[in-house]
């Protein structure tokens, strides 16, 4: 067997390890972010249930820290105060990103985690199943220890050789992508074998685990080893250790094999993670802003390779360079160790430790300008500044860039830091606090509104396609989330105002005038991270159904969680369909709960098309329902 498949099987409570076929898991930990997890936890109220059922769940405070108005800190406070009532761990703002310290805190061999985030596969380099999910997914993962989802498909990739100096786990995850696209692991778990993987340290394996989400990943695993235990050590957590590896025979459903040896420092050029090339080709690039950290690049190892490129030398005068630590514990063993001087020396902005400019909370590039980023994704606008390019890099380029004031990766002899000291961690404990009262009393200031609710699902369903786009539409481009819109996340209504409009400014007025209707799109749709407000301020709309080429795996079980059916289409279907034009979904209710295709009419024409829904058991209940949270009953209780 292979080793994702093992900690599947070790947590299987429904089903049969099939690729495409439902499953349900036990689920050991759980954690969210605030910008999904405001929503989570009001549905997680709105379930009324008590202690959490799982070992660990954490509430971590790290996208959303800008607080320039009430909302933000309404927010925290409401998390926290449901965070105490339900036994939740809380990580306040500043502590650092959700990924960097659930790996560095709470992360443990052979368990599986489930996170309101799509980077949860972070904790892959755990050898864990560590996968990213809707906030309602979560919320029942954290009520009931258990999660749904289709069994995927294992692929194995292949480490042989060892990688070059200035070649990074960056450039090993850019170079997968480069081969597989960003849809090249949708429905499947990334497993990673081979004896190049001894010459990754842990935080290297998180890295390329993170952005295993960029290839559309259910999750990516590796197996543990001494570069595990001595991570742990590290961490002061020695005794979590446990060996996890693949069976000798054991059986993928693909291969891909990687030399490291052949790898050069590589950039993803905008829009997409997948437009990879090598530095070389662009060697020379002018740029003006250089941004060190996130999830995917924050580790202690990152920030001291970047630290010895900057030190002694001055950042461009035209470029701005800002470093976010991915941890308070690491924030203060660079400042312990004079690794934080180094890099304020030679003109580095120190951010908090959090996610910010990778979501856009400050930080925003010049317009029409250049920024490099250790970050794992350069969609259009995400950085706050619509006609800038977003290039991904390694820390070690964006820092040698940052001082040349052009991309580059001409290093010199004294910048390589190719082993960094595997230093005791200072274990800053003081930002999470563990308290639980079940007469606690949540706190729910003005800007928190109610959780949008589906209807059942009717015979007919009649309406206008309100919206017909293209390939690879991000949720990012369905619910933005600028500095300006990220306060309003437990504010459904607010954000409707705001949907799809880098598409379509007229997206709102047309869906609120007709009373919903159809969306319409092409392959991938909902790609992007976990986002569920890209279902609920749908749901709001009262879109009762979207016709796509296909669709991404998380945003599709958003869509059923809030009742939405996500119909998928062959080319001749897009074909079909036109904006404004009239449809109908002639007994859709029937049709759903016999398995049958679903027959879409054109009002005006008369014209029909026949369409496949098809949907598991427990899928099929929640749309008859209008959702999940309509729906937990006759799931009983879950
Ligand atoms: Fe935060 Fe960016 Fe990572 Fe998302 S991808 S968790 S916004 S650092």
């Amino acid at each position: 067997m292979n080793l994702a498949y093992k900690v599947l099987q070790a947590h299987l409570k429904e089903g049969e390890l099939i690729p495409g076929t439902p499953i349900c898991i036990g689920i050991d930990q759980t954690l969210t972010q605030d910008s999904t997890g405001t929503m989570a936890y009001l549905q997680l109220e709105a379930m009324d249930t008590g202690k959490v059922a799982v070992e660990k769940a954490v509430a971590y405070i790290d996208h959303n820290m800008l607080q320039t108005g009430f909302e933000n800190m309404d927010d925290h406070e409401f998390i926290r105060s449901v965070a105490k009532k339900h036994g939740i761990t809380f990580s306040k703002p500043g502590n650092g990103v959700c990924h960097q310290l659930q790996l560095e805190n709470f992360s443990k061999p052979g368990k599986t985690l489930v996170g309101s985030d799509s980077h949860t596969p972070t904790c892959g380099a755990m050898g864990m199943i560590a996968i990213g999910a809707g906030g309602l997914d979560v919320a029942v993962a954290m009520a009931t220890g258990k999660y749904y989802l289709q069994c995927p498909s294992v692929i194995q990739v292949n480490l042989t050789g060892k990688k070059a100096s200035w070649v990074s786990a960056k450039d090993i995850i850019l170079k997968i992508l480069q081969i597989l696209s960003v849809k090249g692991g949708v429905n499947k778990i990334v497993e990673y074998t081979g004896e190049g993987i001894a010459s990754l340290s842990l935080t290297d394996r998180a890295t390329i685990c993170n952005m295993g989400a960029e290839l559309g990943a259910t999750t990516s695993i590796f197996p543990t080893d001494e570069r595990t235990l001595e991570y742990l050590k590290q961490q002061g957590r020695e005794e979590d250790y446990v060996e996890f590896k693949a069976d000798a025979d054991a059986k993928y459903d693909e291969r891909l094999d990687i030399d490291l040896s052949t790898l050069e420092p590589m950039v993803a050029k905008p829009h997409s993670p997948d437009a990879v090339v090598a530095v070389k080709e662009l060697e020379g690039m002018h740029i003006h802003q250089v941004v060190i950290g996130s999830c995917t690049n924050s580790s202690f190892a990152d920030m001291m390779r970047a630290a010895k490129i900057l030190k002694g030398r001055k950042v461009a005068d035209h470029v701005s360079l800002v470093i976010a630590p991915g941890s308070s514990s690491i924030l203060a063993m660079l400042s312990q160790n004079g690794a934080l001087a180094d890099m304020i020396h030679a003109g580095a902005r120190i951010l908090e430790c959090g996610c910010g400019p990778c979501i856009g909370m400050g930080q925003a590039p010049l317009s029409q300008g250049i920024s490099l980023r250790t970050i794992n994704r350069n969609f259009k606008g995400r950085s706050g500044t619509n006609d800038a390019g977003v290039y991904l890099v390694s820390p070690e380029v964006a820092a040698l860039s940052a001082i040349k004031g052009y991309l580059s990766c001409q290093f010199e002899d004294d910048m390589s830091l190719d082993e960094v000291p595997m230093t005791p961690f200072i274990k800053n404990q003081n930002f999470f606090i563990d308290e639980y009262d079940p007469q606690t009393e949540v706190y729910m200031g003005p800007n928190i509104k109610p959780v949008p609710r589906g209807e059942k699902l009717n015979d007919d369903i009649q309406g206008k396609v309100v919206l017909k786009v293209g390939d690879n539409i991000s949720t990012d481009h369905i619910v933005p989330s600028d500095s300006k819109l990220l306060p309003f996340r437990s504010n459904v209504p607010h954000l409707a105002k705001f949907a799809f409009s880098k598409v379509d400014d007229q997206f709102y007025t047309r869906a609120k005038e007709n009373h919903g209707g159809f969306i319409v799109g092409g392959d991938n749709y909902g790609q992007g991270s976990s986002r569920e407000h890209a279902a609920l301020v749908p749901n709001y709309l009262k879109i009762r159904a979207i016709f796509a080429l296909s669709f991404a795996r998380i945003h599709r079980s958003n869509l059923i969680n809030n009742g939405i059916l996500p119909i998928v289409i062959d080319q001749k279907g897009y074909d079909f369909f036109n904006e404004e034009d009239e449809y109908v979904l002639l007994n859709v209710k029937e049709s759903v709960e016999k398995d049958e295709p679903i027959i879409v009419q054109n009002v005006q024409t008369k014209e029909t098309l026949s369409t496949q829904l098809t949907l598991a058991p427990r899928e099929k209940v929640m749309i008859l329902q209008g959702g999940l949270l309509n729906a937990i009953k006759e799931l009983g209780g879950d």
